[in-house]
């Protein structure tokens, strides 16, 4: 622990808080939430319609995410919709002293960015009451300090200037939630962790067949936070505490403000604890520039955003810590910006550093793609990533476990994107129940998958909304590590030893998929649920954009896929079809290697497709291949189409087969080897 700390004074919050300050009611009216920016306090209880609903996006939209510090503290709720209004406008909520903000149910569901309730924080808001709060909107609340309640009696207590019992707010929560309110968040609580003044309870569970999960889990588990101690007989589902991770890396969204939090409460001069297991990624807005409207550009965003790269850059050499950044270019992009990264960051960590049996954090909702070979793998908030450069572990609670089989052998041109799709349309999942579970994808159908198609699976255990997704490592894990790194096959084989679900471990549930029953499938925009096999689509939709790329279908056995039908289009004399923008977009250097030695780009450049640099681009609406107008179709083979994701338009979700065939075709299609595109 740094010196530093050591010495720190950390102290719970006393037993009572007061609150001095203003109440903003987030109502579904504009003129109510005007007149409340402009000094007139609502009468409560009252005929205020709160707003429901209000996501994470609402609170900081994206391009307000391109700040990371204090700053957002003049932006929360900037694209929160009253009626069919934006009343909020920049500063307006810091200028208005506002000490609590109430709105209706699900508040802060969406995107799990931290940026959120950093930026209420940040504008003095430090409470949030709401008739319902999503779970890592409140987790992100509770590390940074901001209290939540569903309780609204608060109201009137708080404007009353009442002291009011800490208790109210830790009522129900597990020892350590409550641990964190009661030291105002998760830094100040693991400093007192690590100064001997908490102590976590022990896990107790007696031995019991365990899922892979919960091995890797116990295996994990910190038992002694000072003296380095790890490991528990058994864990089940509930159990709360910490767990040692062996990888942490984080993208350039989140390194700058996990970094700010470093230099203020640690000291810019300590180093983070074993930096070597730490990575950094610069892939989310490599091409921004590219993408950014004018508009938006002469707002002065794409200055702001720029200075992500710049400050995760710093932090990297100051820390020593491998960045995985841009590859200059001379002479390409804007304002000198040069094109490509080295990888996105979950393709990288697959490809060169993850092993089956490790715990790997990282600051994106698709980190369990490295679950693959049978790594325990999940995403954190910001808070959490800068609590484990000091820590080297996590806060969990063990999740529930669901087990999904895909049985029998897939037909031809059937991929790991129709499974998800079609396991994304179960009504178990489709209705949520999988929310925060561990997915253990199981079956001969999932077996019989590479390593590149089963992270397809593992990925998208983000759209499943589970805590993670993996697969028992094998042979074919073996045969991967030793192919794409050159390791030893002993050694990796020795890491598979135990790394297997007992007979007699416990699932919530059981999904069995017939993978014989499948058809190639696509899901219709709006979210990746609306799944359909192709040939219910009752109908021929025409396409203006095929985007082949993402983590989730840039790695080479999606090159391999697209190759595979533009070489079959090519020999029928076809190309991409006339009007359709075809961009493929690789998710490393490593995997352009691969293209490159296979003769890929000359496939892709005399089809007639663009071939591009990796960065996660168009995914997040960052780069070449997003849409401008809502009526623009596209079909693409990346893992999630929520309204806006890609842009404005009309966004289909597909296999890389019956991406790179609609391409052809011109309209949404499957592809079938040796016949191109077989419509609807
Ligand atoms: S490619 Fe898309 S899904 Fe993957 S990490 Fe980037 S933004 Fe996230």
């Amino acid at each position: 622990m740094p010196q530093n700390l050591t010495k720190r004074q950390v102290k719970r919050l006393p037993d009572e808080v007061r609150f001095s300050g203003r109440v903003l009611f987030l109502a579904d009216d504009a003129e109510a939430i005007r007149r409340q920016l402009a000094g007139e306090d609502l009468p409560w209880p009252d005929t205020i319609a709160l707003r429901d609903n209000i996501s994470t996006d609402e609170i900081t939209p994206a391009y307000i995410c391109y700040y990371y510090d204090e700053t957002l503290g003049d932006f929360p709720y900037l694209g929160l919709r009253a009626g069919k209004e934006f009343p909020i406008t920049r500063g307006s909520i810091r200028a208005g002293g506002f000490v609590c903000s109430v709105a209706g149910t699900r508040r802060g569901k969406g995107s799990s960015r931290e940026q959120s309730p950093y930026a209420e924080l940040c504008a003095g808001v430090r409470l949030v009451i709401a008739e319902s709060i999503e779970r890592i909107y409140r987790e992100n609340c509770q590390n940074l300090g901001v209290l939540t309640s569903t309780d609204f009696s608060l109201i009137q207590r708080v404007r009353r200037g009442e002291p009011i019992p800490l208790a109210v707010f830790t009522r129900g929560e597990g020892d350590i939630t409550r641990g964190i309110i009661e030291f105002g968040g998760l830094f100040q609580y693991n400093v007192a962790r690590m100064q001997g003044k908490v102590t976590v309870p022990a896990v107790t569970t007696p031995p019991r067949p365990m899922t892979l999960a919960e091995k890797i889990i116990a295996r994990h588990w910190v038992t002694d936070l000072a003296n380095d101690r790890l490991g528990v007989a058994a864990v089940r589902a509930g159990d709360e505490g910490f767990i040692r991770t062996d990888i942490r890396f984080s993208h350039e969204y989140v390194t700058p403000m996990a970094a700010i939090f470093w230099r203020d409460y640690v000291g810019e001069h300590e180093r983070i604890v074993d930096p070597g297991s730490v990575f950094l990624f610069r892939d989310h807005l490599t091409f921004l520039d590219l993408a950014m409207t004018d508009a938006r550009k002469a707002e002065g965003l794409l200055d702001v955003a720029l200075e992500l790269k710049k400050k995760q850059e710093e932090f990297a050499t100051q820390q020593g810590v491998k960045l995985y950044g841009e590859l200059p270019r001379a002479g390409q992009g804007l304002h000198g910006i040069p094109t490509g990264s080295e990888a996105i960051c979950h393709s990288k960590i697959l490809e060169a550093h993850a092993l089956p049996g490790q715990v790997i954090i990282g600051s994106d909702s698709h980190t369990p793609h490295a679950g693959a070979i049978g790594a325990f793998a999940f995403g954190v908030g910001t808070t959490a990533v800068f609590n484990s450069w000091l820590t080297k572990d996590v806060r969990i609670q063990v999740p529930p476990s669901v087990l999904i089989r895909v049985n029998g052998r897939r037909p031809p041109g059937i991929t790991a994107k129709d499974f998800m799709l079609q396991i994304l349309r179960h009504p178990y999942v489709k209705d949520g129940h999988a929310i925060g579970k561990i997915v253990e994808y199981a079956g001969e159908a999932v077996e019989d998958l590479d390593i590149d198609e089963r992270a397809t699976m593992t990925n998208m255990a983000a759209e499943v909304g589970a805590f993670t997704g993996l697969v028992r490592p094998d042979e074919k894990a073996v045969e991967f590590l030793v192919r794409e790194r050159g390791a030893k096959a002993s050694e990796m084989r020795a890491l598979l030893a135990g790394l297997f679900s007992d007979g007699g471990a416990e699932y919530e549930t059981v999904i069995d998929i017939e993978a014989g029953d499948l058809e190639p499938m696509v899901a219709l925009p709006g979210d990746p649920g609306n799944g359909l096999f192709i040939g219910e689509l009752g109908k021929q939709v025409k396409i203006d954009i095929a985007y082949a790329g993402s983590c989730t279908a840039g790695k080479k056995s999606d090159m391999d896929m697209y190759a595979a039908v533009f070489k079959d289009a090519l020999e029928r004399g076809r190309r991409i079809a006339d009007g359709v923008t075809c961009i493929v977009q690789c998710g490393s250097q490593e995997v352009k290697r691969y293209c490159e030695e296979r003769g890929y780009l000359e496939v892709f450049r005399e089809v007639g497709a663009q071939f591009i640099e990796p960065s996660c681009g168009a995914c997040i609406n960052a780069g070449p291949g997003v849409s401008y107008d809502k009526d623009t179709v596209t079909i693409s083979a990346i893992n999630r189409n929520f309204p806006g994701r890609s842009g404005p338009g009309q966004l289909y979700l597909a296999s890389p087969y019956t991406t790179a065939a609609s391409a052809i075709a011109g309209y949404i299609t499957a592809w079938e080897p040796g016949g191109v595109a077989v419509g609807v």
